[in-house]
């Protein structure tokens, strides 16, 4: 049922993996959709290390066809180089739960990977608009009842109207900020800084793929390779550490690849090959998921930190849970209140679990046994199946049944 007055029936604000996946999955279902993105796509994007949690929303939108096509460097696992005693990585293979279901994820290009997902959201009828800022809520008491959005140069601004808003804007909270929602986490107060390297070495077979974490004294490193020829670099470590240690960002990271035992000897000979970035990725999370009228997916609603690489999988799988619980409102406008609630539960208990493991990863320098124990604890109380299992659902962003994030929502149709 539409709003008196409203021109679409949800209006989603921003079109990168939440966005453009709960606008198309809406779309699907035959809901007319606004779509207000910022940029131009593609657009460049940190977070291109994928997990097998991305596999369900990839396939209810019919797109892993062209994500063969696109031939992102597959991945089928992780290794890690963490824990006091441990001189050699470790890996895991994402194969290892659901019985081997989802085999293997991506490293991706976020400029093609995003752009893929918001042309798929316009071929299923999305009306996308890029290269516009929604600068304000439309209000009718203390309902959201649209936005205002403003094309690049242009000083008018235009108003569009829906039963249901979406905020997908990722870190920039457009909602969150607005109604003074966005809650901190003090002890996850990072810094990341990352460039992009050619020539750098491969692990061997099918580890080729595989992204490396390697703890440093003051933080970690990641290493995820792109492609043959192109690697990923980046350190995260706390604000406080880099203000200590009387480096640049660039520096820190230079000085950490060097006194690294893997990344060093698999950069060996390679050549920087792009710029340095660097980003506060500091945690938080808003305080409520949803109002009259509105509801947020993704960094808009929550971001953990990018140690489990579990970003993009909670913007897809929030997306198809958020789609699901859209559909419900506007099917059944009175149940908006308890199917909006219901989804903020479920989300929150996925990141709660996240957010514990990241916790335990930075408490100390743990062992391979030590987090296999404590993802076992987090996911699986009742021991009734080995530890490891328990760290490789978590690290898939697939909790065994995931009943924890999306039962029934629009998945695999
Ligand atoms: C250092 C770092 C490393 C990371 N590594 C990984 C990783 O390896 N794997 C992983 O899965 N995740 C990773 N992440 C997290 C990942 O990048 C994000 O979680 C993911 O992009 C969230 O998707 P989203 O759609 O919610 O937001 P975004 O991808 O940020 O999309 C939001 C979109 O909204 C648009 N927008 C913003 N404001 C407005 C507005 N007012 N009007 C209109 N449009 C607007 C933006 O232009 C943008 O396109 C990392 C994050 C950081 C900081």
């Amino acid at each position: 049922m539409r709003q008196p007055g409203a021109e679409y029936d949800v209006i989603v604000v921003g079109g990168g993996p939440a966005g453009a996946c709960t606008a198309g999955l809406l779309a699907l279902e035959g809901h007319r959709i606004l779509l207000v993105e910022r940029e131009k796509f593609p657009r460049y994007h940190v977070g291109e290390s994928l997990i097998t949690g991305i596999v369900p929303t990839l396939t209810a939108l019919g797109l892993l066809d062209r994500m063969a096509e696109l031939r992102f460097q597959v991945k089928y696992g992780g290794s890690l180089l963490w824990g006091e005693n441990q001189t050699e990585p470790w890996s895991f293979r994402f194969r290892e739960v659901r019985g081997g279901r989802y085999e293997y994820a991506w490293q991706v290009r976020r400029a093609e990977f995003d752009a893929m997902l918001l042309d798929r959201a316009r071929e299923l009828g999305v009306h996308v608009i890029e290269g516009a800022t929604v600068r304000d809520a439309l209000t009718d008491g203390d309902r959201v009842t649209g936005v205002r959005y403003q094309f690049k140069g242009e000083s008018d601004s235009v108003s569009a109207r829906a039963t249901i808003v979406v905020d997908a804007a990722g870190q920039h909270r457009w909602l969150g900020r607005r109604f003074g929602l966005v809650d901190w986490y003090d002890d996850l107060r990072n810094v990341a800084v990352w460039s992009y390297w050619q020539g750098a070495l491969r692990y061997p077979g099918e580890h080729e793929g595989d992204l490396l974490t390697e703890s440093c004294r003051q933080g970690w490193l990641w290493y995820a390779p792109l492609s043959p020829e192109l690697t990923s670099i980046g350190y995260v470590t706390t604000s406080d550490r880099l203000v200590a240690s009387g480096l640049s960002p660039e520096q820190l990271l230079e000085k950490q690849i060097a006194e690294s035992s893997e990344v060093s000897w698999l950069t060996s000979g390679a050549k920087r090959v792009d710029i340095y970035r660097a980003a506060r990725d500091w945690s938080y999370t808003c305080q409520q998921f949803s109002g009259p009228g509105w509801v947020l997916v993704g960094d808009a609603a929550a971001f953990i930190d990018p140690l489990l690489s579990s970003g993009v999988t909670l913007a897809m799988r929030g997306a198809s849970s958020v789609a699901k619980a859209v559909h419900e409102t506007l099917t059944a406008p009175d149940k908006e209140r308890h199917v909006m609630k219901d989804y903020e539960d479920r989300y929150r208990d996925f990141l709660g679990q996240l957010l514990e493991l990241v916790r335990f990863f930075y408490d100390g320098a743990h062992g391979k046994e030590e987090l296999h124990l404590r993802a076992q604890a987090i996911v699986d109380p009742d021991r009734s199946l080995p530890p490891k299992l328990s760290f490789v659902s978590l690290l898939s962003g697939l909790v065994r049944g995931d009943e924890s994030l999306a039962p029934g929502a629009i998945d695999e149709h």
